[in-house]
């Protein structure tokens, strides 16, 4: 069997517990020694979406960090820890993401390099794409002898779950991922496509999945934390996300990144393609794991492409939580929000692409995704949704 997904118990971030879970979750995968050598300098990519602390479950939490960190040096490698943050990052804003996150204080306790990843940029000539054949990339990801992903299960607005696959949009530096959202933004499938593009071009040799508290509803940094207690890990992406996603009460085939890489051949069909080490996915299925609002999981791409307009699903600020930062005016692809001071953002709905990065990015959770009635109703209606 091609695809092997390890999936281990742990009821909390407390230090032994998860180095226990995650060095369990990769024994069957044959050690973090079968990828990593003395010689290695180990990229360990994170989820540094925006600053918030560990609570919020926006980020890896520090412990799954640590404990990576000290695996990769117990090797005798050289490990080095990186993102880049939603909406770009300047020297400032990452150090105060880094403190808020707790990622500092790991990197200070263990000795780690750090990069940012907004730092360098480079220009990717990449033959395994099929969205873009030239790719803006950060340069820590191509001085990598080896990639270790650690993304968090969350719900996302766009892509309705983020996790490994996705993990590899922060590949793409700062402002250039504005640029690309603007680019795909309207077709999900060709934004799940750009997603898996640079999987293939700069694959991790393992993830490991933080799903001890992930994110339900609305995420993927506006959503509710939810307690999952378990750790993943696996040498292929999509098996994970795969597996992830089922565990999240997802049809797997709703998910643009799912679906799109069994289209392509590099992610299972069926679960019964992945062997699966530890525990069993059936019992742990989270049957009412709330999915984000713009997600209605067995409503056809096609209609659901249509009814992003006609049924009006679409970001809302409210004014009463906003505090007039204009990041969301700073991050929108199309320029479709306006901002003064004294009134605060608006939004062109008629220019507004639905890519939700100002839900997203919107740092006090002042942005909203709202479906109206008729919608809902719509989704109530569909045949297994
Ligand atoms: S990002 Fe959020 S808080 Fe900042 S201006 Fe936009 S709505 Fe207001
Ligand atoms: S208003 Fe928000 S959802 Fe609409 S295009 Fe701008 S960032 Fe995307």
């Amino acid at each position: 069997m091609p695809y092997e997904v390890s999936i281990h118990k742990c009821d909390s971030y407390d230090d032994p517990k998860v180095s226990k879970a995650i060095e369990a979750s990769l024994a069957p995968l044959g050690g973090l020694e079968s990828v990593v050598k003395a010689t290695d300098r180990v990229l360990i990519k994170l989820n540094l979406l925006s600053a918030k602390p560990p609570e919020a479950a926006v980020t890896t939490h520090p412990a799954i960090v640590r404990a990576t960190i000290k695996l990769v040096q117990e090797l005798g490698a050289t490990p080095v820890v990186g993102d880049s943050p939603g909406g770009g990052s300047t020297l400032a804003s990452y150090k105060t993401l880094l403190e808020k996150t707790g990622i500092r204080q790991v990197v200070e306790d263990t000795g780690c390099e750090l990069v940012r990843f907004d730092d360098a940029t480079l220009q990717v000539a990449s033959d395994k794409a099929k969205t873009f054949k030239n790719l803006t990339l950060a340069k820590a990801i191509t001085e990598a002898d080896v990639i270790i992903g650690l993304p968090k299960l969350k719900t996302h607005s766009l892509t309705y779950y983020t996790g490994a696959v996705k993990l590899h949009y922060g590949y793409i530096p700062g402002v250039s991922k504005v640029e690309y959202h603007l680019h795909t933004a309207q077709d999900i499938n060709l934004f799940a496509d750009l997603l898996l593009d640079l999987h293939v071009t700069f694959p991790p040799a393992l993830t490991i999945m933080d799903a001890i508290v992930g994110m339900e509803g609305d995420g993927p940094s506006n959503g509710n934390p939810r307690k999952i207690g378990l750790l993943l890990a696996s040498k292929s992406c999509t098996a994970l996300d795969y597996v992830a996603v089922t565990i999240a009460g997802f049809d797997p085939m709703s998910v643009p990144t799912v679906k799109m890489a069994q289209e392509r051949g590099i992610g299972p069909a069926r679960l019964e393609d992945i062997e699966l080490f530890g525990e069993q996915v059936e019992p742990l299925i989270m049957r009412d794991f709330e999915k984000p609002s713009t997600a209605p999981t067995r409503v056809p791409q096609f209609l659901l492409n249509s009814f992003k307009r006609v049924f009006a699903v679409k970001p809302v600020v409210n004014a009463s939580k906003c505090i007039r930062c204009a990041e969301c005016f700073r991050d929108c692809p199309p320029k479709a929000i306006t901002f003064t001071k004294a009134a605060g953002p608006k939004i062109d709905y008629g220019k507004c692409i639905r890519c939700y990065c100002c839900q997203e990015l919107c740092p006090e959770g002042a942005i909203t995704v709202s479906s109206t009635p008729m919608m809902r109703r719509l989704i109530k209606r569909m045949p297994g949704t």
